[in-house]
Protein backbone atom coordinates (compact mmCIF):
# COMPACT_ATOMS: atom_id res chain seq x y z
CA UNK A 1 0.00 0.00 0.00
CA UNK A 2 -0.76 2.27 -1.47
CA UNK A 3 -0.35 0.90 -4.46
CA UNK A 4 1.32 -2.41 -3.97
CA UNK A 5 0.69 -3.56 -8.32
CA UNK A 6 1.42 -0.37 -9.81
CA UNK A 7 5.25 0.08 -11.26
CA UNK A 8 6.69 3.28 -10.60
CA UNK A 9 4.40 5.91 -12.40
CA UNK A 10 5.57 8.32 -14.87
CA UNK A 11 4.24 12.24 -15.97
CA UNK A 12 5.30 12.71 -19.72
CA UNK A 13 6.44 15.87 -20.50
CA UNK A 14 5.36 17.03 -23.67
CA UNK A 15 6.59 20.16 -25.45
CA UNK A 16 4.99 21.63 -28.86
CA UNK A 17 6.77 23.41 -31.67
CA UNK A 18 7.52 23.53 -35.47
CA UNK A 19 10.10 23.30 -38.25
CA UNK A 20 9.74 26.21 -39.44
CA UNK A 21 12.35 27.97 -36.87
CA UNK A 22 15.15 25.55 -38.18
CA UNK A 23 17.46 23.40 -36.60
CA UNK A 24 19.53 25.44 -34.36
CA UNK A 25 16.30 27.35 -32.26
CA UNK A 26 14.81 23.59 -32.47
CA UNK A 27 17.69 22.73 -30.30
CA UNK A 28 17.61 25.91 -28.03
CA UNK A 29 14.16 24.69 -27.26
CA UNK A 30 14.83 21.11 -26.41
CA UNK A 31 17.29 22.52 -24.15
CA UNK A 32 14.88 24.88 -22.39
CA UNK A 33 12.35 22.42 -22.08
CA UNK A 34 14.13 19.69 -20.71
CA UNK A 35 15.15 21.96 -17.89
CA UNK A 36 11.32 23.36 -17.44
CA UNK A 37 11.02 19.04 -17.06
CA UNK A 38 13.93 18.69 -14.75
CA UNK A 39 12.44 21.26 -12.92
CA UNK A 40 8.94 20.27 -12.14
CA UNK A 41 10.57 16.53 -11.19
CA UNK A 42 13.09 18.21 -8.64
CA UNK A 43 10.40 20.35 -7.42
CA UNK A 44 9.29 16.87 -5.30
CA UNK A 45 5.93 16.86 -4.37
CA UNK A 46 4.98 15.34 -7.72
CA UNK A 47 4.51 11.70 -6.71
CA UNK A 48 6.18 10.40 -10.33
CA UNK A 49 9.25 10.55 -12.61
CA UNK A 50 8.50 13.24 -15.07
CA UNK A 51 9.42 11.69 -18.17
CA UNK A 52 10.81 14.41 -21.00
CA UNK A 53 9.67 13.77 -24.41
CA UNK A 54 11.46 15.14 -27.75
CA UNK A 55 10.26 18.08 -28.86
CA UNK A 56 6.93 17.36 -31.41
CA UNK A 57 6.74 19.27 -34.46
CA UNK A 58 3.97 17.18 -36.70
CA UNK A 59 0.96 15.44 -36.45
CA UNK A 60 2.43 12.21 -36.89
CA UNK A 61 4.55 12.21 -33.93
CA UNK A 62 2.20 14.05 -31.26
CA UNK A 63 -0.41 10.91 -32.50
CA UNK A 64 2.19 8.10 -31.71
CA UNK A 65 3.18 9.79 -28.55
CA UNK A 66 -0.27 10.59 -27.50
CA UNK A 67 -1.36 6.75 -28.41
CA UNK A 68 1.86 5.22 -26.43
CA UNK A 69 0.78 7.31 -23.46
CA UNK A 70 -2.74 5.79 -23.72
CA UNK A 71 -1.17 1.81 -23.65
CA UNK A 72 1.69 2.62 -21.11
CA UNK A 73 0.51 1.77 -17.63
CA UNK A 74 2.93 3.47 -16.04
CA UNK A 75 2.25 6.71 -17.67
CA UNK A 76 -0.61 8.64 -15.29
CA UNK A 77 -0.95 11.90 -17.40
CA UNK A 78 0.44 14.39 -19.43
CA UNK A 79 1.68 17.59 -19.22
CA UNK A 80 2.06 19.81 -22.78
CA UNK A 81 3.43 22.95 -23.49
CA UNK A 82 3.87 25.26 -26.68
CA UNK A 83 7.13 26.92 -25.76
CA UNK A 84 6.82 27.99 -29.71
CA UNK A 85 4.38 28.22 -32.24
CA UNK A 86 2.87 24.68 -32.26
CA UNK A 87 0.23 25.10 -35.38
CA UNK A 88 -2.75 23.34 -33.73
CA UNK A 89 -4.01 21.41 -36.75
CA UNK A 90 -1.02 19.00 -35.83
CA UNK A 91 -2.41 18.35 -32.26
CA UNK A 92 -6.08 17.04 -33.78
CA UNK A 93 -5.60 13.91 -34.22
CA UNK A 94 -3.24 13.18 -31.07
CA UNK A 95 -5.58 14.90 -28.54
CA UNK A 96 -8.69 12.89 -30.31
CA UNK A 97 -7.06 10.09 -29.39
CA UNK A 98 -5.90 10.48 -26.05
CA UNK A 99 -7.20 8.61 -22.89
CA UNK A 100 -5.07 9.76 -20.07
CA UNK A 101 -5.46 13.30 -18.05
CA UNK A 102 -3.42 16.31 -19.42
CA UNK A 103 -1.97 19.52 -18.17
CA UNK A 104 -1.75 22.36 -20.03
CA UNK A 105 1.41 24.62 -18.52
CA UNK A 106 1.11 28.02 -19.85
CA UNK A 107 4.62 29.11 -18.41
CA UNK A 108 8.14 30.19 -20.64
CA UNK A 109 11.88 29.85 -20.11
CA UNK A 110 12.68 32.83 -18.75
CA UNK A 111 11.32 34.50 -15.83
CA UNK A 112 11.90 38.67 -16.56
CA UNK A 113 12.37 39.92 -19.95
CA UNK A 114 15.89 41.00 -20.87
CA UNK A 115 14.70 44.58 -21.47
CA UNK A 116 18.10 45.95 -22.63
CA UNK A 117 18.66 43.30 -24.78
CA UNK A 118 15.78 41.45 -26.35
CA UNK A 119 15.57 41.23 -30.26
CA UNK A 120 13.09 39.27 -32.80
CA UNK A 121 15.66 36.26 -32.27
CA UNK A 122 14.82 36.14 -28.49
CA UNK A 123 10.81 37.01 -29.13
CA UNK A 124 10.82 34.30 -31.85
CA UNK A 125 12.48 31.94 -29.03
CA UNK A 126 10.21 32.44 -26.76
CA UNK A 127 6.47 33.02 -27.82
CA UNK A 128 4.46 30.56 -25.48
CA UNK A 129 2.23 34.07 -24.61
CA UNK A 130 0.27 32.55 -28.20
CA UNK A 131 1.98 29.32 -29.00
CA UNK A 132 -0.09 28.56 -25.69
CA UNK A 133 -3.53 30.46 -27.09
CA UNK A 134 -3.33 28.49 -30.22
CA UNK A 135 -3.05 25.15 -28.32
CA UNK A 136 -5.95 25.85 -25.81
CA UNK A 137 -8.23 26.69 -28.93
CA UNK A 138 -7.82 23.46 -30.24
CA UNK A 139 -8.34 22.02 -26.90
CA UNK A 140 -11.29 23.94 -26.49
CA UNK A 141 -12.64 23.10 -29.48
CA UNK A 142 -12.27 19.50 -29.22
CA UNK A 143 -13.78 19.62 -25.58
CA UNK A 144 -10.49 17.96 -23.85
CA UNK A 145 -10.65 17.33 -20.10
CA UNK A 146 -7.74 19.11 -18.99
CA UNK A 147 -5.79 21.60 -15.96
CA UNK A 148 -4.73 24.78 -17.33
CA UNK A 149 -1.84 26.23 -15.08
CA UNK A 150 -0.04 29.20 -15.87
CA UNK A 151 3.07 31.00 -14.33
CA UNK A 152 6.99 30.42 -14.00
CA UNK A 153 8.01 27.10 -13.24
CA UNK A 154 9.99 28.83 -10.06
CA UNK A 155 6.76 30.28 -8.65
CA UNK A 156 6.02 27.60 -6.00
CA UNK A 157 2.12 28.08 -6.67
CA UNK A 158 3.01 26.98 -10.10
CA UNK A 159 4.51 23.90 -8.67
CA UNK A 160 2.15 23.07 -6.19
CA UNK A 161 -0.81 22.87 -8.84
CA UNK A 162 0.98 20.65 -11.20
CA UNK A 163 1.75 18.27 -7.72
CA UNK A 164 -1.73 18.32 -7.23
CA UNK A 165 -2.92 17.28 -10.56
CA UNK A 166 0.02 14.87 -10.55
CA UNK A 167 -1.52 13.14 -7.16
CA UNK A 168 -5.04 13.24 -8.55
CA UNK A 169 -4.07 11.87 -12.20
CA UNK A 170 -2.13 8.98 -9.28
CA UNK A 171 -5.83 8.80 -7.72
CA UNK A 172 -7.68 8.32 -11.55
CA UNK A 173 -4.95 5.69 -12.71
CA UNK A 174 -5.87 3.80 -9.06
CA UNK A 175 -9.40 3.84 -10.01
CA UNK A 176 -8.80 2.21 -13.16
CA UNK A 177 -7.92 -1.42 -11.98
CA UNK A 178 -9.28 -0.98 -8.29
CA UNK A 179 -11.08 -4.15 -6.75
CA UNK A 180 -12.96 -4.17 -3.79
CA UNK A 181 -14.65 -7.04 -1.76
CA UNK A 182 -17.86 -6.62 -0.28
CA UNK A 183 -18.81 -8.75 2.20
CA UNK A 184 -22.66 -8.64 2.34
CA UNK A 185 -25.10 -6.35 0.50
CA UNK A 186 -26.00 -2.63 1.77
CA UNK A 187 -27.76 -1.70 4.70
CA UNK A 188 -31.01 -3.00 4.26
CA UNK A 189 -33.98 -0.16 3.11
CA UNK A 190 -31.11 2.19 2.76
CA UNK A 191 -31.23 4.40 -0.49
CA UNK A 192 -28.05 6.22 -0.83
CA UNK A 193 -25.69 3.60 -0.44
CA UNK A 194 -26.91 2.17 -3.48
CA UNK A 195 -25.49 2.50 -6.79
CA UNK A 196 -25.21 1.15 -10.37
CA UNK A 197 -22.26 -1.17 -9.95
CA UNK A 198 -21.98 -1.70 -13.93
CA UNK A 199 -22.21 2.01 -14.60
CA UNK A 200 -19.51 2.67 -11.64
CA UNK A 201 -16.91 -0.18 -13.77
CA UNK A 202 -17.27 1.91 -16.74
CA UNK A 203 -16.83 5.70 -15.65
CA UNK A 204 -13.77 4.90 -13.00
CA UNK A 205 -12.85 0.93 -13.87
CA UNK A 206 -13.28 -0.14 -10.46
CA UNK A 207 -15.18 -3.32 -10.16
CA UNK A 208 -17.33 -4.14 -7.75
CA UNK A 209 -17.89 -7.68 -6.23
CA UNK A 210 -19.96 -9.31 -2.92
CA UNK A 211 -18.82 -12.64 -0.82
CA UNK A 212 -20.64 -13.92 1.52
CA UNK A 213 -19.68 -13.20 5.07
CA UNK A 214 -18.57 -16.06 6.24
CA UNK A 215 -16.49 -16.61 3.11
CA UNK A 216 -14.04 -13.96 5.41
CA UNK A 217 -14.99 -16.05 8.53
CA UNK A 218 -13.50 -19.35 7.49
CA UNK A 219 -10.27 -17.05 6.48
CA UNK A 220 -10.32 -15.24 9.69
CA UNK A 221 -10.84 -19.06 11.89
CA UNK A 222 -8.01 -20.32 10.26
CA UNK A 223 -5.65 -17.00 11.36
CA UNK A 224 -2.38 -17.85 12.56
CA UNK A 225 -1.87 -17.77 16.38
CA UNK A 226 1.27 -16.39 16.09
CA UNK A 227 0.46 -13.58 13.21
CA UNK A 228 -2.08 -13.05 16.14
CA UNK A 229 -0.01 -12.29 19.16
CA UNK A 230 2.41 -10.33 17.00
CA UNK A 231 -0.54 -7.99 16.31
CA UNK A 232 -1.05 -8.07 19.72
CA UNK A 233 2.31 -7.01 20.63
CA UNK A 234 1.92 -4.21 17.60
CA UNK A 235 -0.92 -2.98 19.58
CA UNK A 236 0.75 -2.68 22.85
CA UNK A 237 3.50 -1.31 21.02
CA UNK A 238 1.36 1.82 19.00
CA UNK A 239 -1.78 2.36 21.36
CA UNK A 240 -3.03 3.22 25.22
CA UNK A 241 -4.45 -0.30 25.81
CA UNK A 242 -7.49 -0.55 28.49
CA UNK A 243 -6.26 -2.54 31.20
CA UNK A 244 -9.25 -4.77 30.50
CA UNK A 245 -7.54 -5.36 27.09
CA UNK A 246 -3.48 -6.41 28.21
CA UNK A 247 -2.47 -9.92 28.58
CA UNK A 248 -3.57 -11.38 32.13
CA UNK A 249 -6.84 -8.50 31.67
CA UNK A 250 -9.99 -10.07 31.73
CA UNK A 251 -11.09 -9.50 28.05
CA UNK A 252 -7.41 -10.08 26.87
CA UNK A 253 -9.73 -12.79 24.53
CA UNK A 254 -11.71 -9.78 22.66
CA UNK A 255 -8.25 -8.31 21.72
CA UNK A 256 -7.11 -11.73 20.03
CA UNK A 257 -10.33 -11.84 18.24
CA UNK A 258 -9.85 -8.55 16.98
CA UNK A 259 -6.60 -9.35 16.15
CA UNK A 260 -7.88 -12.35 14.18
CA UNK A 261 -10.15 -10.53 12.31
CA UNK A 262 -7.10 -7.86 11.35
CA UNK A 263 -5.14 -11.26 10.42
CA UNK A 264 -8.19 -12.89 8.40
CA UNK A 265 -8.98 -9.09 6.47
CA UNK A 266 -5.76 -8.56 5.50
CA UNK A 267 -5.36 -12.15 3.97
CA UNK A 268 -8.79 -12.40 2.40
CA UNK A 269 -7.49 -9.13 0.53
CA UNK A 270 -4.34 -9.37 -0.34
CA UNK A 271 -5.00 -13.12 -1.73
CA UNK A 272 -6.92 -11.41 -4.61
CA UNK A 273 -5.67 -8.13 -5.03
CA UNK A 274 -8.61 -6.20 -3.21
CA UNK A 275 -7.61 -2.66 -2.14
CA UNK A 276 -10.97 -1.75 -0.74
CA UNK A 277 -13.55 -3.40 0.77
CA UNK A 278 -17.09 -2.95 2.86
CA UNK A 279 -18.86 -4.63 5.80
CA UNK A 280 -22.27 -4.24 6.99
CA UNK A 281 -23.21 -4.74 11.16
CA UNK A 282 -26.61 -6.35 9.72
CA UNK A 283 -24.99 -9.53 8.37
CA UNK A 284 -22.47 -10.36 10.29
CA UNK A 285 -22.30 -14.55 9.95
CA UNK A 286 -19.86 -16.11 12.13
CA UNK A 287 -17.99 -13.22 13.22
CA UNK A 288 -18.25 -12.64 17.02
CA UNK A 289 -17.21 -9.03 16.55
CA UNK A 290 -18.15 -6.45 14.38
CA UNK A 291 -14.50 -5.47 12.68
CA UNK A 292 -13.63 -1.87 14.25
CA UNK A 293 -10.03 -1.68 15.07
CA UNK A 294 -8.95 -4.05 11.83
CA UNK A 295 -11.19 -1.80 9.67
CA UNK A 296 -9.22 1.47 11.08
CA UNK A 297 -5.92 -0.76 10.66
CA UNK A 298 -6.19 -1.62 7.07
CA UNK A 299 -7.48 2.07 6.38
CA UNK A 300 -4.58 3.17 8.05
CA UNK A 301 -2.38 1.23 6.05
CA UNK A 302 -3.95 2.44 2.72
CA UNK A 303 -6.98 0.20 2.18
CA UNK A 304 -10.39 2.05 0.97
CA UNK A 305 -13.64 1.25 3.26
CA UNK A 306 -17.21 2.09 3.79
CA UNK A 307 -19.63 0.59 6.34
CA UNK A 308 -22.99 -0.78 5.61
CA UNK A 309 -22.02 -2.08 1.97
CA UNK A 310 -21.40 1.51 1.15
CA UNK A 311 -18.85 0.60 -1.57
CA UNK A 312 -19.01 3.59 -3.35
CA UNK A 313 -17.33 5.68 -0.20
CA UNK A 314 -14.86 2.55 -0.03
CA UNK A 315 -14.05 2.85 -3.93
CA UNK A 316 -13.84 6.54 -3.43
CA UNK A 317 -11.66 6.54 0.00
CA UNK A 318 -9.12 4.29 -1.94
CA UNK A 319 -8.09 6.59 -4.60
CA UNK A 320 -8.18 9.92 -2.46
CA UNK A 321 -5.46 7.55 -0.22
CA UNK A 322 -3.95 7.04 -3.73
CA UNK A 323 -3.98 11.00 -3.88
CA UNK A 324 -2.72 11.59 -0.01
CA UNK A 325 -0.09 9.23 -0.19
CA UNK A 326 2.64 10.63 2.15
CA UNK A 327 1.11 14.11 2.66
CA UNK A 328 1.01 15.55 6.25
CA UNK A 329 -2.95 14.92 7.29
CA UNK A 330 -4.95 11.88 7.69
CA UNK A 331 -8.08 10.83 5.12
CA UNK A 332 -10.47 8.38 6.33
CA UNK A 333 -14.05 6.98 6.00
CA UNK A 334 -16.58 9.44 7.91
CA UNK A 335 -19.81 10.37 8.82
CA UNK A 336 -22.17 13.29 9.89
CA UNK A 337 -23.25 12.10 12.88
CA UNK A 338 -25.08 14.85 15.18
CA UNK A 339 -24.44 19.05 15.47
CA UNK A 340 -24.00 21.68 18.09
CA UNK A 341 -26.32 24.59 16.95
CA UNK A 342 -25.00 27.04 19.88
CA UNK A 343 -25.52 30.50 17.63
CA UNK A 344 -22.47 31.61 16.26
CA UNK A 345 -20.44 28.51 17.53
CA UNK A 346 -22.23 26.11 14.77
CA UNK A 347 -20.11 22.94 14.67
CA UNK A 348 -20.51 19.27 13.50
CA UNK A 349 -19.68 15.88 15.03
CA UNK A 350 -18.40 13.25 12.74
CA UNK A 351 -17.64 9.91 13.98
CA UNK A 352 -18.97 6.35 12.48
CA UNK A 353 -19.82 3.36 14.98
CA UNK A 354 -16.28 2.42 14.89
CA UNK A 355 -15.10 3.05 11.86
CA UNK A 356 -12.60 5.97 12.06
CA UNK A 357 -8.90 6.12 10.56
CA UNK A 358 -6.49 6.57 12.86
CA UNK A 359 -4.21 8.81 10.40
CA UNK A 360 -6.74 12.02 10.97
CA UNK A 361 -4.86 11.56 15.07
CA UNK A 362 -1.48 13.08 15.55
CA UNK A 363 -1.75 11.74 19.08
CA UNK A 364 -1.80 7.97 20.41
CA UNK A 365 -4.95 6.38 20.52
CA UNK A 366 -6.69 4.34 22.84
CA UNK A 367 -7.69 1.32 22.06
CA UNK A 368 -10.64 0.04 24.26
CA UNK A 369 -13.83 -2.46 24.50
CA UNK A 370 -17.06 -0.65 24.93
CA UNK A 371 -20.31 -2.12 24.12
CA UNK A 372 -22.37 -1.16 20.87
CA UNK A 373 -26.23 -1.39 20.95
CA UNK A 374 -26.47 -2.36 17.43
CA UNK A 375 -25.55 -5.71 15.99
CA UNK A 376 -26.02 -8.30 18.59
CA UNK A 377 -22.73 -9.64 18.72
CA UNK A 378 -19.91 -9.36 21.51
CA UNK A 379 -18.31 -5.90 22.28
CA UNK A 380 -15.95 -4.87 19.30
CA UNK A 381 -12.66 -3.45 19.83
CA UNK A 382 -12.01 0.28 18.33
CA UNK A 383 -9.54 2.77 19.10
CA UNK A 384 -10.51 5.59 20.42
CA UNK A 385 -8.90 9.68 19.78
CA UNK A 386 -9.81 12.91 18.11
CA UNK A 387 -8.95 14.00 14.88
CA UNK A 388 -5.80 16.86 14.83
CA UNK A 389 -7.78 20.05 13.64
CA UNK A 390 -6.66 21.68 10.92
CA UNK A 391 -8.30 22.90 7.30
CA UNK A 392 -9.67 20.05 5.81
CA UNK A 393 -12.37 18.56 2.74
CA UNK A 394 -15.40 16.34 3.27
CA UNK A 395 -16.36 15.02 0.07
CA UNK A 396 -19.50 12.76 -0.95
CA UNK A 397 -20.22 10.23 -3.76
CA UNK A 398 -24.10 9.59 -5.05
CA UNK A 399 -25.79 7.95 -7.58
CA UNK A 400 -28.19 9.86 -9.23
CA UNK A 401 -29.78 7.42 -11.41
CA UNK A 402 -27.93 8.64 -14.65
CA UNK A 403 -24.57 10.18 -13.21
CA UNK A 404 -22.65 10.28 -10.30
CA UNK A 405 -22.14 13.54 -8.33
CA UNK A 406 -19.74 14.35 -5.95
CA UNK A 407 -20.63 16.56 -3.59
CA UNK A 408 -17.72 18.70 -1.17
CA UNK A 409 -17.50 21.28 1.68
CA UNK A 410 -14.33 22.73 2.81
CA UNK A 411 -14.25 22.78 6.16
CA UNK A 412 -12.06 23.26 9.67
CA UNK A 413 -11.89 20.54 11.85
CA UNK A 414 -11.52 22.02 14.83
CA UNK A 415 -10.44 20.48 18.66
CA UNK A 416 -13.51 19.57 20.38
CA UNK A 417 -14.40 22.75 22.50
CA UNK A 418 -15.35 19.94 25.58
CA UNK A 419 -13.98 17.12 26.55
CA UNK A 420 -16.04 13.94 25.36
CA UNK A 421 -15.91 11.57 28.02
CA UNK A 422 -18.88 9.44 27.55
CA UNK A 423 -18.17 9.26 23.91
CA UNK A 424 -16.22 5.36 23.27
CA UNK A 425 -15.37 6.15 19.77
CA UNK A 426 -13.04 7.69 17.75
CA UNK A 427 -14.67 11.23 15.92
CA UNK A 428 -13.73 14.40 14.52
CA UNK A 429 -15.24 17.96 15.38
CA UNK A 430 -15.46 20.48 12.22
CA UNK A 431 -16.96 23.88 10.90
CA UNK A 432 -18.05 24.02 7.40
CA UNK A 433 -17.51 26.77 5.26
CA UNK A 434 -18.50 28.98 4.95
CA UNK A 435 -21.41 28.39 7.57
CA UNK A 436 -23.69 25.68 9.18
CA UNK A 437 -26.59 26.82 7.82
CA UNK A 438 -25.48 27.85 4.14
CA UNK A 439 -23.28 24.27 4.36
CA UNK A 440 -26.39 21.62 5.39
CA UNK A 441 -28.86 23.85 3.35
CA UNK A 442 -26.85 23.47 0.24
CA UNK A 443 -25.62 19.83 0.73
CA UNK A 444 -29.24 18.82 1.23
CA UNK A 445 -30.46 20.39 -1.55
CA UNK A 446 -27.18 18.38 -3.20
CA UNK A 447 -28.80 14.81 -2.48
CA UNK A 448 -24.88 14.67 -0.81
CA UNK A 449 -24.45 11.25 1.02
CA UNK A 450 -24.13 10.48 5.12
CA UNK A 451 -21.34 8.86 4.61
CA UNK A 452 -18.18 10.51 3.14
CA UNK A 453 -14.11 10.81 3.08
CA UNK A 454 -12.98 13.71 5.33
CA UNK A 455 -9.42 14.29 4.34
CA UNK A 456 -7.09 16.56 6.17
CA UNK A 457 -4.48 15.74 3.66
CA UNK A 458 -6.17 17.03 0.44
CA UNK A 459 -7.80 20.19 -0.83
CA UNK A 460 -11.10 20.52 -3.03
CA UNK A 461 -8.37 21.11 -5.77
CA UNK A 462 -7.43 17.13 -5.98
CA UNK A 463 -11.29 16.99 -5.50
CA UNK A 464 -11.72 19.46 -8.85
CA UNK A 465 -8.83 17.85 -10.69
CA UNK A 466 -10.13 14.32 -10.39
CA UNK A 467 -13.29 15.44 -11.25
CA UNK A 468 -12.14 17.19 -14.36
CA UNK A 469 -10.31 13.68 -15.24
CA UNK A 470 -13.19 11.42 -14.77
CA UNK A 471 -15.35 13.95 -15.54
CA UNK A 472 -17.55 13.55 -13.08
CA UNK A 473 -19.92 16.59 -12.16
CA UNK A 474 -18.70 18.42 -8.74
CA UNK A 475 -20.80 20.61 -6.80
CA UNK A 476 -18.44 22.34 -3.78
CA UNK A 477 -19.46 24.44 -0.76
CA UNK A 478 -16.80 27.05 -0.38
CA UNK A 479 -16.47 30.05 1.53
CA UNK A 480 -18.13 32.24 -1.30
CA UNK A 481 -21.01 29.64 -1.50
CA UNK A 482 -24.58 31.30 -1.40
CA UNK A 483 -27.44 28.56 -1.17
CA UNK A 484 -29.11 31.14 -3.90
CA UNK A 485 -25.70 30.36 -6.27
CA UNK A 486 -25.75 26.94 -5.65
CA UNK A 487 -29.29 26.25 -6.84
CA UNK A 488 -28.89 27.83 -9.84
CA UNK A 489 -25.64 25.60 -10.43
CA UNK A 490 -27.70 22.85 -9.58
CA UNK A 491 -29.99 23.25 -12.21
CA UNK A 492 -27.29 24.31 -14.30
CA UNK A 493 -25.38 21.46 -13.95
CA UNK A 494 -28.01 19.28 -14.49
CA UNK A 495 -28.73 20.63 -17.83
CA UNK A 496 -25.31 19.86 -18.53
CA UNK A 497 -24.64 16.88 -17.55
CA UNK A 498 -27.54 15.51 -19.40
CA UNK A 499 -26.39 17.18 -22.63
CA UNK A 500 -23.19 16.22 -22.38
CA UNK A 501 -23.83 12.13 -21.96
CA UNK A 502 -25.34 12.53 -25.66
CA UNK A 503 -28.08 9.69 -26.33
MN1 LIG B 1 -23.06 4.66 8.48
Amino acid sequence: MPSPTSPVQEIWFLTGSQRLYGEETLRQVAGQSRQIAAALADSSGIPARVVWKPVLTDADAIRRVCREANAEDRCTGLIAWMHTFSPAKMWIAGLDALRKPLLHLHTQANKALPWDTIDMDFMNLNQAAHGDREFGYVQARLGVPRKTVAGHVSDPVTRARVAVWARAAAARSELATLRLARFGDNMRDVAVTEGDKVEAQLHFGASVNTYGVNDLVEVVDSADESEVTSLVEEYADLYRLAPELRPGGGRHDSLRYAARIEAGLRTFLTASGFRAFTTNFEDLGGLRQLPGLAVQRLMAQGYGFGGEGDWKTAVLLRALKVAAAGLPGGTSFMEDYTYDMTPGEELILGAHMLEVCPSLTTARPSCEIHPLGIGGREDPVRLVFDAAPGPAVVVGLADLGDRFRLVANDVDVVAAPHPLPALPVARAVWRPRPDLRTSTESWLTAGGPHHTVLSTALTSEHLDDLAEMIRLELLLIEKTTTTRQFRRELRWNQAYHRLARGL
